[in-house]
């Protein structure tokens, strides 16, 4: 099966519609978007001060977006730490991270109290190096992270990674435990039905056409409210004047059938980590706990003029290459069947860095940016965008959360297109190029191509 939004929605089924708005409503927070940071923030906002009255505004249906489509990786990467790190001193980069650390826990808790079944399993996270080159960049990695307060990082060698998970090739790997494998759609309905039960009011197949202070305007009415929250991630560009906010980079997965106890017993992978590689155009891949593997990476990184969706439907090429990808880590699965491929949007700010940020001077918030980790980085935005209107609204003051060094960041604006495309696309096939040089190279440097192509895309 290809597109059908997601194979975790092919699984579940797709969730029987909440009612759109109908006609015009004000609420004291609206929050257009239901994904993990909208549904979070509303989640939240709603706990610490029950008589709140709450709207979410959700295009299609929550969980349609990357919350519902991603590989599952509930962990503790942040897109820009090191950047923060450079802009507000090493020791507010450690307290972000800290608090990253924690978020993955308390997904896990939050997830639980709601009793929220979503296969959550915390085997941690396992990054392998295949090529010199990509084992100098782990190293380099394990280092980074353990220079941020990660003390029980571990890093290992050929073997004791195969220990773990037995991938053709590895040559080291580093693991840290502050990672889940979860099912997002499992978590994501879970999430939508606890707000929706907490009272907050949930209209989809209701799309936000334009947002300005103290309103969100739909076809269908428009809901004024003091503080209006953009929780719209990848779909951001959709909206007038967001353009060029954050730029819709595409991911693709692939879903394999279930493998069998004798395929399990050549892959290893008891531990249930996630699993990820050290290529500039990296992989990311779990092993479902219906028994298969989920495999994703960059296919088509980015459509023109920003569009965005399919209902996740893939190019054969992208599959054939996560396809690739799947064999290369793990040739005695040659023979397994690949059953469902999809894709969704991620947000990408000009400068790589996610942020959370509440204008005071007009109400209008917004959370997002994560690149491609945002599974748990929502949680922790939505809780920090919970402190900020409380803080604006008077009802609570600073908390260590409002302190956080992405609170109101502000980047530049993406370039006009082609610029745009061209520049998107430029930058993936040298990725791709610097991959395939690294794999036959035994130069532990990473490829010139790929450090230029970084500087050039703003990443470092
Ligand atoms: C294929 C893929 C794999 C990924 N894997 C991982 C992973 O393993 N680990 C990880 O940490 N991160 C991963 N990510 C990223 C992660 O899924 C996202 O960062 C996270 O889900 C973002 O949540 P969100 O709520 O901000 O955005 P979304 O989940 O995209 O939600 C935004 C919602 O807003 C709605 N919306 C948009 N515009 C409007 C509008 N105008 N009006 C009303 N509603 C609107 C959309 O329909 C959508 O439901 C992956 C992403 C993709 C695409």
């Amino acid at each position: 099966m290809n597109g059908g939004v997601s194979f975790w929605y092919a699984r579940e089924g797709l969730p029987a519609p909440r009612e759109p708005l109908s006609g015009d409503a004000s609420a004291d927070v609206v929050i257009v978007g239901g994904g993990y940071t909208g549904l979070w923030t509303a989640y939240h906002l709603k706990k610490a001060a029950p008589s709140l009255r709450i709207t979410v505004l959700e295009q299609k249906f929550c969980g349609y977006g990357a919350s519902g489509r991603n590989g599952g990786w509930l962990y503790n990467g942040i897109a820009g730490r090191d950047r923060y790190a450079k802009l507000h001193g090493r020791d507010a980069a450690v307290r972000l991270q800290r608090a990253m650390n924690d978020t993955v826990d308390e997904v896990i808790r939050a997830a639980a109290e709601e009793d929220i079944d979503a296969d959550i399993h915390k085997g941690g996270v396992l990054e392998v190096a295949r090529t010199p080159a990509q084992s100098a960049r782990l190293k380099a990695f394990h280092e980074r992270e353990l220079s941020y307060g990660e003390k029980d990082r571990e890093l290992y060698g050929a073997r004791e990674a195969a220990e773990r998970i037995r991938v053709a090739g590895a040559v080291g790997a580093s693991w840290t435990p502050h990672g889940a494998r979860i099912h997002p759609v499992k978590l994501v309905t879970g999430l939508a039905r606890a707000v929706a039960a907490l009272g907050v009011t949930v209209h989809e197949s209701t799309p936000v056409t334009e947002i300005r202070p103290q309103r969100a305007v739909t076809p269908y009415g428009t809901v004024r409210a003091p503080y209006v929250l953009r929780c719209t991630e990848g779909f951001t560009a959709a909206l007038r004047s967001e353009r060029r906010t954050w730029l819709p980079m595409n991911s693709s997965m692939i879903a394999t059938e279930p493998l069998t106890e004798e395929q399990w017993a050549s892959v290893g992978w008891e531990g249930r980590e996630t699993l990820g590689d050290m290529a500039h155009a990296y992989m990311y891949a779990q092993r479902t706990a219906d028994g298969r593997i989920a495999l994703g990476g960059r296919g088509v990184p980015y459509r023109f003029g920003s569009r965005t969706d399919n209902d996740g439907r893939t190019r054969p090429a992208t599959i054939g290459a996560l396809r690739e990808v799947l064999v290369r880590f793990f040739p005695a699965l040659a023979g397994v069947r690949v059953e469902h491929a999809w894709s969704g949007v991620l947000g990408v700010p000009r400068d790589w860095c996610a942020t959370v940020t509440l204008d005071r001077s007009t109400g209008l918030g917004w959370a997002g940016g994560y690149v491609g980790s945002g599974v748990a980085t929502a949680n922790l935005a939505a809780r920090t965008l919970r402190d900020l209107v409380r803080l604006d609204s008077g009802q609570a003051g600073r908390t260590d959360l409002t302190e956080l060094p992405w609170v109101g960041h502000r980047v530049r604006k993406w370039e006009p297109e082609p610029l745009r495309w061209l520049g998107v696309h430029a930058l993936y096939a040298t990725y791709r190029a610097a991959d395939r040089r690294e794999a036959t190279s035994p130069d532990a440097r990473s490829s010139r191509l790929a450090r230029a192509a970084d500087r050039v895309a703003g990443r470092h």
